[in-house]
């Protein structure tokens, strides 16, 4: 069967382990030789070390991988072999996880809105969880009342994220009582609750307020005598450090595990991380293509920019922690732009820098979320190779 991963690059390299073994920067000048630029060192080590990190955090919460920012067959299966679950939302992330060896038990499908055609996909993956927030969706699965279970997405609004996850997707508590009722006379297992706060997150007390509307919201279901709510499932939206500090995930997860003590514990609680997991390990490597003096400033034009790696800048609104390769030498007010024709494609318009020669090397960190997955070809420069570093053998 062949996958689909029309937001990837074409190409996916898996490098030697001598390459594995290098110190950073030699790395990062090894790919670029061997691979061109850009490029981008997708290293698995921090996959795992990012996996562990808030397995030990948030212990009571199974975390589903959200594929969403990150979706590589490399990241599946470096964390398959963590032991996470994974949650999906459309059929290109079915098939991803499908063609690495995930069974469908592990999974959860978390897109709020989908079409007959999509639900018949995950099912037939064996996926069986499925997200809605209204009853137009709750009424599409009256036919498959016997397979699926669903999570009902309450929504809390958040502007101070970088994503607000709730404008777009998610009800009421009373939305949610009156969904839960009218599933009950349709037949339609309600499993539980779920939510997202928002991605990068810099607050935990959102999710405490979530948590807390969740279980008001568990106590009325059995109140009213419906069959008892089972899973909360907090969402992602756990923050990473870019530029602005961010609490340690042990210290943010201090209040979380908190309010979730106050539920039974024969509650199953979930997360679904996506950004915490893979953006610190994607370090980005472009070229410098050409320069001009312009208004006292150099710019520097690199073969990666907005609409390729860099393409977070926009969609996200992430800012990435950029720097020369080689920091030498005395620093100049710089600016750094992509390759393409358009004037928006400008990465940085204020960066001290060394001076740089054509061919020089700029790098981006923590580019692992909502980069390449959202990245295009427009004016045909091509996206960056992914390099994987310390990539899992294939066997388990
Ligand atoms: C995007 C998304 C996630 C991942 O969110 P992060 O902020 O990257 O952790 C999780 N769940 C759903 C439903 C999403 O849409």
């Amino acid at each position: 069967m062949s996958v689909i991963l029309p937001n990837l690059p074409a190409a996916s390299v898996r490098v030697s382990e001598i390459v594995n073994k290098l110190p950073e920067r030699e790395q990062i000048e090894s790919a670029a030789a061997l691979h061109g630029t850009p490029v981008m060192l997708l290293d698995c080590d921090v996959i795992r070390s990012q996996y562990r990190a808030l397995r030990q955090a948030l212990p009571e919460a199974a975390a589903h991988f959200a594929l969403k920012p990150l979706p590589h067959p490399a990241v599946v299966k470096t964390l398959l072999q963590e032991g996470a679950n994974f949650d999906l939302a459309t059929n290109g992330e079915v098939d991803l996880v499908r063609a690495a060896g995930v069974s469908g038990k592990r999974t959860i499908h978390t897109h709020p809105i989908k079409r007959d055609s999509d639900i018949r996909h995950a099912l037939e993956y064996g996926c069986t969880v499925f997200v809605i927030d209204n009853f137009n969706e709750l009424e599409k699965f009256s036919k498959y009342r016997d397979q699926a279970e669903l999570l009902i997405r309450l929504s809390f609004r958040n502007a101070d994220a970088y994503s607000d996850l709730s404008k777009k997707f998610g009800c009421s508590p009373d939305g949610a009582l009156e969904l839960i009722q009218q599933a009950y006379q349709l037949g339609i297992r309600i499993k539980g609750l779920s939510f997202h706060v928002g991605s990068q997150t810099a607050d935990p007390q959102k999710y405490v307020t979530a948590i807390q509307t969740c279980g008001d919201v568990f106590r009325r279901v059995s109140e009213l005598g419906l069959p008892k709510l089972s899973t909360l499932d907090i969402g992602g939206g756990f923050p990473v450090h870019y530029i602005d500090k961010v609490m340690s995930i042990g210290e943010f997860c201090v209040p979380i595990r908190q309010a979730l003590a106050e539920f039974p514990e024969s509650v199953d609680v979930i997360s679904e991380p996506g950004r915490f997991i893979v953006a610190p390990a994607i370090i980005s490597v472009a070229s410098v293509m050409g320069q001009a003096e312009r208004d006292g400033k150099t710019w520097y034009y690199l073969d990666d920019g907005l609409y390729g790696s860099y393409s977070g800048m926009i969609y996200d609104h992430a800012v990435y922690p950029v720097e020369a390769l080689h920091t030498e030498g005395e620093l100049y007010p710089s600016v750094l732009a992509g390759p393409t024709c358009d004037s928006i494609d400008v990465i940085s318009e204020d960066i001290m820098l060394p001076k740089l020669k054509n061919g020089d090397l700029v790098i981006g960190r923590m580019m692992g979320a909502y980069t390449a997955a959202s990245a295009s070809e427009f004016n045909f420069f091509p996206k960056a190779k992914i390099v994987v570093l310390n990539e899992p053998s294939d066997l388990l």
